[in-house]
């Protein structure tokens, strides 16, 4: 007897709920789109134990029959699409007609519907996959669904979800995103506690913007608009055997055009991770590599290479011009036109960033970068041609905080044995070990093992027989010692020294800090909102004084004492954008860890800043004293050394 056979649709309905339902958000994220796909113009959400335990999503979208309604949880059933051509233009959200029986297999779901040509409602309810009740009831137009106990029948899955704190920061972040993509819709998102966002509907996204994220954010973004017509249509054109006579006599279709809108940062802002960008390609929230690099490009040498804008983009374009068809959560699209698509979303960005500023504050294009330097001829070039990295890096009219090194793998190299200064971080190890001998290993402590006994390897007890002898351009201090010469990076050095007291202060209680002249109001959003909720004890220990003010507001009247008063927003805001961008549930060491980074990041001195002679030698004895001098709490180095032998090495004397 054969080995093969059919699954049954439950089998099928849990399978496919394992591509399409990952987290609450992703069930969040399916009806959401439903309701907008009904035309819904009010959608109301409510989630209970970060949708652990209660999603439930509301609309005034068209209903469905009662028929329609039954139908809607069997697999492949969709009112979206009838054939395969129709794959080829899609104009709704949805159209897998997945969603609803994968949800329905992994939860105990209720679904009122009521369609308007009907007299009366339909209620279902279904566990686990299993229908176990159909009745008529009064209802209102539209459809509530209500989704309890996600994956209570698949204990594995429920166990990855994350804290529900975490979940529901995601969850928050894409309603908002979704709000952000129709101004012109109402929509609520409540948790069980709390309001996390009212948006009735407004006329324009700039209005929009400011409901959600308020006026601060709003004038830290740049509106961007542009239209470009495509010259043809993407799809290949049949061949000319399968060409009727019909189409010939007519004219070619017009290939449409592409638009752009939404807003994007001005440089100053910058994110560490890419979770500030949000793409939507035909109204759907996408993650996509080519436009990705689009943006990179767009933003290169305006923002340093390592961190990222906060970017919300529309993207318009003909139907055909984008296959949806290509992952089973709709996160994924290919452009038939990927190019003209690349191109034009980075030529309206730049275009957009430029007319923002006025030119000459801008670098123009810079190709000279440090990286690109590869095989200097020996003897011939500089160290390094400062002047380029510098304005590659840190272009006039712009402060990047903080300073941002040459990449971290880079070597700088005289000739082809002279000397190598490495930076010292963990991917410089791993490049080339065996040739560099003064790494100084950047994540842990231990400094790399010599190749050759030198006659200081303890970097503790080398910072302080360190006599400083001056700055380079204000940011970097230059220091001899018997070992060879040292550059040390004056505001990472600060970071790591501060950061290490805070810590220390903090686990006896006591971070030092001080009373706001005014308190001081920040407007959260509402993935900041929750994990304020979950941190603020913390914070409160690390020196601030901050309680909820108002329903998406804080009143902060109490900060860290090494704080600039007007530092202390930007210095939250941060804090709590990247905890809620953590992956991992709250982690009390990593939550602790991060919020003093944040605080030693601010408080440190900056680059271009004139230090005396004490000081300097003061950073470098305190430097000294820290546990792990080598690399700031972000991981980048802090000093480089050209050693003795180096030096003698490349004036070929030994
Ligand atoms: P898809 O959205 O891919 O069609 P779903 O499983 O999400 O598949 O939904 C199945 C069908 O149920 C949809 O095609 C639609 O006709 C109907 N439906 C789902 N949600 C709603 C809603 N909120 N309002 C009206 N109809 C809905
Ligand atoms: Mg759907």
């Amino acid at each position: 007897m054969g080995r093969i056979h059919v699954l049954s649709e439950a089998v099928a309905n849990k399978i496919a709920a394992g591509e399409v339902v990952e987290r609450p958000a992703s069930v969040v994220k399916e009806l959401l789109e439903n309701s907008l796909d009904a035309a819904a113009s009010r959608i109301k959400i409510q989630v209970e134990a970060g949708g652990k335990k209660l999603i439930q999503i509301t609309d005034n979208g068209c209903g469905m029959v009662r028929d329609d309604a039954m139908l809607a949880f069997e697999r492949h059933a969709t009112s979206k699409i009838k054939n395969a051509d129709d794959l080829l233009n899609v104009a709704t959200l949805g159209f897998r007609g997945e969603a609803l029986p994968s949800i329905a297999s992994v939860s105990r779901l209720r679904l009122e519907t009521r369609a308007s040509e009907d007299p009366a409602g339909t209620i279902i309810e279904i566990n686990g996959g299993k229908i176990f009740k159909v009745e008529e009831a009064g209802l209102p137009q539209g459809t509530s669904i209500t989704v309890r106990d996600l994956f209570f029948n698949t204990p594995a899955r429920k166990k990855f979800l994350k804290s529900e704190s975490t979940e529901l920061s995601h969850i928050a972040s894409l309603v908002t995103h979704y709000a952000l993509a129709h101004p012109e819709k109402h929509f609520e998102l409540h948790s069980a506690t709390n309001a996390m966002l009212v948006a009735p509907p407004v006329t324009s996204s700039s209005e929009r913007v400011y409901q959600v994220f308020g006026r601060e954010t709003l004038d830290q973004l740049i509106p961007i608009a542009s239209v470009q017509p495509l010259e043809h249509i993407g799809l290949p054109q049949p061949p000319p055997w399968k060409k009727s006579e019909e189409d010939e006599e007519q004219p070619a279709p017009e290939p449409g055009e592409l638009r752009v809108h939404g807003f994007i940062s001005k440089p100053e802002i910058q994110k560490l991770n890419r979770n500030s960008i949000y793409v939507f390609v035909n109204g759907r929230l996408i993650r996509d590599r080519l436009i990705q690099h689009a943006l990179t490009e767009a933003y290169r040498n305006i923002i340093p290479p390592t961190v990222y804008p906060v970017v919300l983009l529309f993207l318009e374009l003909p139907g055909g011009e984008v296959d949806v068809n290509v992952h089973p959560s709709k996160t994924e699209v290919r452009f038939r036109q990927q190019t003209a698509v690349h191109d034009f979303v980075r030529a309206s960005v730049r275009a957009a960033l430029m007319k923002a500023r006025p030119v000459p504050q801008f670098v123009t294009e810079m190709t000279a970068r440090a990286t690109a330097t590869p095989a200097l001829t020996p003897g011939a070039t500089p160290l390094v041609d400062i002047s380029s990295w510098r304005a590659a890096h840190v272009p006039e009219g712009f402060t990047l905080q903080p300073p941002v090194p040459p990449p971290e793998t880079e070597r700088f190299q005289f000739g082809a044995d002279g000397i190598n200064v490495e930076a010292n971080t963990a991917a410089a190890l791993a490049a080339a070990p065996q040739t560099v001998t003064d790494v100084v290993k950047g994540d842990s402590c231990t400094p790399a093992p010599a190749a050759e006994p030198e006659p200081s390897t303890d970097l503790g007890s080398s910072l302080a027989s360190m006599k400083p002898l001056g700055q380079i351009r204000e940011s970097f201090i230059l220091a001899v010692n018997y070992d060879g010469l040292w550059i040390i990076d004056q505001h990472v050095a600060h970071e790591r020294i501060l950061f290490e007291r805070i810590l220390k202060q903090r686990a006896v209680q006591k971070v030092e800090s001080q009373r706001l002249l005014m308190p001081l109001v920040l407007e959260l959003s509402p993935a900041q909102q929750a994990v304020f909720s979950e941190i603020s004890d913390e914070l409160n220990r690390n020196g601030f004084e901050a309680e909820p003010f108002g329903t998406r507001s804080i009143a902060v009247k109490v900060a860290p004492a090494a704080i600039e008063a007007t530092q202390v927003e930007h210095l939250l805001h941060e804090i709590l954008d990247q905890i809620s961008r953590e992956e991992q549930a709250f982690n009390l060491d990593k939550v602790r860890a991060r919020i003093a980074a944040s605080i030693a990041c601010h408080a440190a001195i900056k680059v271009n800043m004139p230090l005396e002679q004490n000081k300097m030698e003061w950073l470098l004895t305190e430097l000294a004293k820290t546990e792990c001098p080598m690399s700031c709490p972000h991981g980048r180095p802090v000093v480089l050394r050209y050693s003795i032998k180096d030096i003698q090495k490349a004036f070929k004397r030994i």
